[in-house]
């Protein structure tokens, strides 16, 4: 049979391991939520350009078709 003793030490027990699943709990949930948000932001960000350097002038560019070479070439 338990004592009165050995119940308390188990109610201190049962406390500390239901209060350290709590703290757990609550950081994992605001991790997951702390990731959902970056996954929103990214996914809200503009795609970065690719830019490709222009075989005439060596100019970066971001759309070939839209690009005018400058007879001087890019300052370097
Ligand atoms: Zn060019």
């Amino acid at each position: 049979m338990l004592s009165i003793r050995e119940l308390l030490v188990l109610a201190v027990i049962i406390f500390v391991v239901w209060y350290g699943y709590r703290v757990y709990a609550r950081i994992d949930s605001a991790r997951t939520r702390r990731a959902a948000d970056q996954a929103r932001r990214s996914a809200n960000k503009k795609p970065e350009l690719d830019l490709v350097r222009c075989p005439q002038c060596g100019a970066y560019i971001s759309d070939p078709n839209i690009h005018v070479c400058d007879p001087d070439g890019p300052a370097r």
